[in-house]
C-alpha cells in the first residue's frame, strides 16, 4: 500500500517534471503490479527480467487480471489497470494457491460453528458481533446450512483481527489495500476468517464496513472462491461492495453457494393447501404463477413491497415492471417466510411479523431494540402469530387478522381497542376469513387469501372487486 500511496502522491507532482518524472513513476507502477501479481495472479517471485524486458509470463498474467477484474485485456499497465491495482481488496488471490487442493473444498456438514476470538478497538464488541451474524444470516438463508456462535473453544470458523505478520505466511499490508483473508473449509487454520486491525472497521461506510467484508469472506470460508462478476459480492474489489444500501446477494452468489450446499430446505410453515405456489426448479416464486400467495404486504415510502418466501416484489407507482430481491439482501437480518407487515407513515416505520416476533423497519436499517414479543402489543397469550395487518394512515387505526377475527390498535395512544377481537365476517362482509395480506389503497382495502384478491369499500362496506392476488405485478 506505501508503494500506491507513493504513485498517488507522484502524479500532480511529476507531470511538470516530465522527464525524471515519468521514469521514476514507471518504475513505480512495475512495483506496485509485481507485488500485485505476485499477490493475487501467483506470479512467481523469482521472474527477475521484469524490470529489463517484458516477459511473456507478465504479460499474461496482466491479461489474465484484466479479463478476471472486468478490464480490457490489452496485457499493458495501462491507467485503468493501475487504478484498480491501487484499490482496497480481499487478500485472498484470484488464482492459484487453493485449487491445489484435491477436489472441491466444502464443508461435510451443514451446522457450523463460528467464534469471535478477539475484536477490533474500531468498534464496540456487540457491534462486531452483529455484524458477524449478519454477514452469517446472508448465507444461512440461501442454502441449508445454520451456524451458531461459540465463546470458547475451537470453532469451525475462528475470527480474528490481526496486523501484518500473523504466523500464515500472508503478512497484513497496513491501511488500505488487503483488508481481510479467509481459508476455504477444513479442520486447523481451514475456514478462519482474519481481519486487517490497519484498517477502520465501521459499522456504517465511513470506513471498510466489518459487515459486508465479512459477508465476503464467510463466502471463501463456505468454499466459494473470487467471482468474476463485478455484481457478485465475491467480487474480490471492496469497491464494488462498499455501498451497504446497495448491497446485494447477486445471482451469482446464490448460485455458487447452492452448487456447493443446494438450496434451503421448503419452510415447514407453508400451507399444504392447493393454493401453494408451484416454483421452478430452483425454488424460486414466479410473479405470473396463476397460483401465487403472497405472505405480506406493506407500503414503503410511496411503494409496495409483496413478500414471499425468501423474496420481495418491490413496486414503485412510477416503474411499472416489479423489482424482485432476497429480503436477506435489504435486511439481513431479517427472517423469511413472514406473517404480516404494515407501515406506519407518520412513524416512517414498517413492522415485520413472523411467529410470535416483529421487527420494526425504516428505509432498509433494522431499528435498533427488535425483534419484540407480539404480546407487547396486547395480544391475549393464546395468540401465537398474525396472519395479516394494515395501518389506516388517515385514522391512524391499526389492524390485525388472526384466523377468523381481527383487533385494532390505535396508533395515537399506542394500545390495542376494547371490544375486540370481532369476526371478520361481521365488518367485512365477503371478504374470506383467513387473510394472508393486506394493503390500503385508493380508498379501498385490498385482503389477499391465497390467489385470490378481494377489494373491499369501507365505506359501502362491501367486496367491490374480486381479483388475481399477482394483479399488482404486471400478469
Ligand atoms: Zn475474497
Ligand atoms: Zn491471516
Amino acid at each position: 500500500m506505501r508503494l500506491a500511496f507513493l504513485v498517488l502522491l507522484c502524479l500532480p507532482v511529476c507531470s511538470a517534471y516530465p522527464l525524471s518524472g515519468t521514469a521514476k513513476q514507471e518504475d513505480s507502477n512495475r512495483d506496485l503490479a509485481q507485488q500485485y501479481l505476485e499477490n493475487y495472479y501467483n506470479l512467481k517471485t523469482d521472474v527477475k527480467q521484469f524490470r529489463r524486458k517484458e516477459s511473456n509470463l507478465i504479460v499474461k498474467k496482466i491479461r489474465r487480471m484484466q479479463k478476471f477484474l472486468g478490464l480490457a485485456a490489452t496485457g499493458k499497465l495501462d491507467s485503468d489497470t493501475l487504478e484498480v491495482m491501487r484499490k482496497p481488496r480481499c487478500g485472498v488471490p484470484d488464482v492459484g494457491h487453493f485449487h491445489t487442493f484435491p477436489g472441491i473444498p466444502k464443508w461435510r456438514k451443514t451446522h457450523l460453528t463460528y467464534r469471535i476470538v478477539n475484536y477490533t478497538p474500531d468498534l464496540p464488541r456487540d457491534a462486531v458481533g452483529s455484524a458477524v451474524e449478519k454477514a452469517v444470516k446472508v448465507w444461512e438463508e440461501v442454502t441449508p446450512l445454520t451456524f451458531s456462535r461459540l465463546y470458547e473453544g475451537e470453532a469451525d470458523v475462528m475470527i480474528s483481527f490481526a496486523v501484518k505478520e500473523h504466523g500464515d505466511f500472508y503478512p497484513f499490508d497496513g491501511s488500505g489495500h488487503s483488508l481481510a483473508h479467509a481459508y476455504p473449509p477444513g479442520p486447523g487454520l481451514y475456514g478462519d476468517i482474519h481481519f486487517d486491525d490497519d484498517e477502520k472497521w465501521t459499522e456504517d461506510a465511513s470506513g471498510t464496513n466489518l459487515f459486508l467484508v465479512a459477508a465476503h469472506e464467510l463466502g471463501h470460508s463456505l468454499g466459494l472462491f473470487h467471482s468474476a462478476n463485478t455484481e457478485a459480492l465475491m467480487y474480490p474489489l471492496y469497491d464494488s461492495f462498499t455501498e451497504l444500501v446497495r448491497f446485494r446477494l447477486s445471482q451469482d452468489d446464490v448460485n455458487g453457494i447452492q452448487s456447493l450446499y443446494g438450496p434451503p430446505p421448503a419452510s415447514t410453515e407453508e400451507p399444504l393447501v392447493p393454493t401453494i405456489s408451484v416454483r421452478s426448479g430452483s425454488g424460486t416464486p414466479a410473479k405470473c404463477d396463476p397460483a401465487l400467495s403472497f405472505d405480506a404486504i406493506s407500503t414503503l415510502r410511496g411503494e409496495y413491497l409483496f413478500f414471499k418466501d425468501r423474496y420481495f416484489w418491490r413496486r414503485s407507482h412510477w416503474n411499472s415492471e416489479p423489482e424482485f430481491h432476497l429480503i436477506s439482501a435489504f435486511w439481513p437480518s431479517l427472517p423469511s417466510y413472514l406473517d404480516a407487515a404494515y407501515e406506519v407513515n407518520s412513524r416512517d416505520t414498517v413492522f415485520i411479523f413472523k411467529g410470535n416476533e416483529f421487527w420494526a423497519i425504516r428505509g432498509n436499517e433494522v431499528q435498533a431494540g427488535y425483534p419484540r414479543g407480539i404480546h407487547t402489543l396486547g395480544f391475549p397469550p393464546t395468540i401465537r402469530k398474525i396472519d395479516a395487518a394494515v395501518s389506516d394512515k388517515e385514522k391512524k387505526k391499526t389492524y390485525f387478522f388472526v384466523e377468523d377475527k381481527y383487533w385494532r390498535f390505535d396508533e395515537k395512544s399506542q394500545s390495542m381497542e376494547q371490544g375486540f377481537p370481532r369476526l371478520i365476517a361481521d365488518d367485512f362482509p365477503g371478504v374470506e376469513p383467513k387473510v394472508d395480506a393486506v394493503l390500503q389503497a385508493f380508498g379501498f382495502f385490498y385482503f389477499f387469501s391465497g390467489s385470490s384478491q378481494f377489494e373491499f369499500d369501507p365505506n359501502a362496506r362491501m367486496v367491490t372487486h374480486i381479483l388475481k392476488s399477482n394483479s399488482w405485478l404486471h400478469c
